[in-house]
């Protein structure tokens, strides 16, 4: 049981994870007191996934995961987390969504073509996902394969891999859903999400034009990097042992054409982020993630990234 205080401080945390500041601490709190009645059961299916964003999750932040999800929820199965496997695991997968008060995440992409590429139980994930999607409060697709297709779906696509939403919609299926992409994705938007969900009732507010989270991928990389004044000073890394520190825009950076709070919120317990360990941002959230080219931004293209919008930017800071 925990004291107030110790509650205070969850609720103080989850805030933070959720909005990266602690704005959110009353509704969380008063969120947490109704829901102790009804907390939501969460269930994970794989699909065509690597793990990455389970690991992520587990071992990418500063609060425990396990931990977080018995103070805002119950975790019924995980594929790799739950004692439950085989036969178990479905039964249980089959329980939560019976009760229609679950929030379904799912990890990968879902291949159509053939559909026996990857199985759930003893039928082809692609035949039976709908089911349970159909049923759940919620569908959150975690990480970048389930949200976009990602890698599976990339040059060749050998298994006509599908996000989750573009499955959804082959299967019309109707239901709420949100995207968190990234390779793997960051532990504080799944987890953030989940908190929202569960303190609030609701999903967090989208971006009109991108229908992602407006808190977690809301306004470009570019414009909240560190490195961005040596950009509006046209000082760009040539040679990454002298030029240290300088805009990696030349090195082929996709931080101007991808949105995400990775500048603020930072990886691994907060301690850095691709830019500020001098590698150039790939743009693992975008929904083109992983290009048809190459990982890093051709030199050609550099031109074409909507300069004029960047550099009004610019302009607006230096007139403040
Ligand atoms: S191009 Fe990349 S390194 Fe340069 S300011 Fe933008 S995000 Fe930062
Ligand atoms: S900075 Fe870019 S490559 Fe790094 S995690 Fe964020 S979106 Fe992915």
């Amino acid at each position: 049981m925990l004291t107030r205080r110790q509650f205070l401080k969850k609720c103080r945390d989850l805030s933070l994870m959720m909005c990266g500041s602690t704005l959110l601490t009353r509704t969380v709190a008063e969120g947490f007191i109704k829901l102790a009645k009804n907390p939501p059961e969460i269930a994970f299916i794989h699909a065509q996934n690597c793990m990455g964003c389970t690991t992520s999750m587990l071992y990418g932040n500063d609060y425990d995961f396990l931990d977080f999800l018995n103070h805002v929820g119950h975790l019924a199965v995980h594929p790799a987390l739950s004692f439950s496997q085989g036969s178990d695991y479905m039964a249980n997968l089959d329980r939560v969504a019976a009760e229609e008060n679950f929030l379904l995440i799912v990890e990968g992409s879902i291949p159509a073509n053939p559909p026996e590429a990857c199985y759930l139980g003893d039928k082809p994930l692609y035949h039976i996902l709908a089911n349970y999607a159909s049923q759940a409060r919620v569908v959150i697709s975690s990480g970048s394969c389930a949200s976009h297709g990602g890698i599976p779906a990339s040059n060749g696509n050998r298994t006509g891999a599908l996000s989750v939403t573009d499955y959804l919609k082959e299967k019309n299926i109707d239901v709420p859903q949100l995207r968190i992409p990234g390779c793997p994705a960051h532990p504080d938007h799944i987890m953030g999400s989940i908190a929202y969900i569960a303190a609030t009732g609701k999903a967090p507010p989208l971006n009109e034009k991108s229908g992602q989270i407006e808190e977690y991928f809301g306004e470009l990389i570019h414009n909240r990097c560190s490195r961005f004044q040596y950009f509006s000073q046209d000082q760009f890394v040539k040679n990454f042992a002298t030029d240290k520190n300088k805009c990696l825009l030349k090195k082929g950076c996709r931080g101007p054409i991808t949105a995400s709070d990775c500048p603020v919120r930072r990886w691994n317990k907060r301690t850095s982020v691709c830019v500020e360990s001098n590698t150039p941002c790939i743009g693992c959230m975008s929904p083109s993630w992983p290009f048809t080219t190459s990982l890093y931004l051709e030199t050609t293209q550099v031109e074409d990234l909507p300069w004029s919008e960047m550099k009004e930017k610019i302009d607006r800071r230096r007139d403040k």
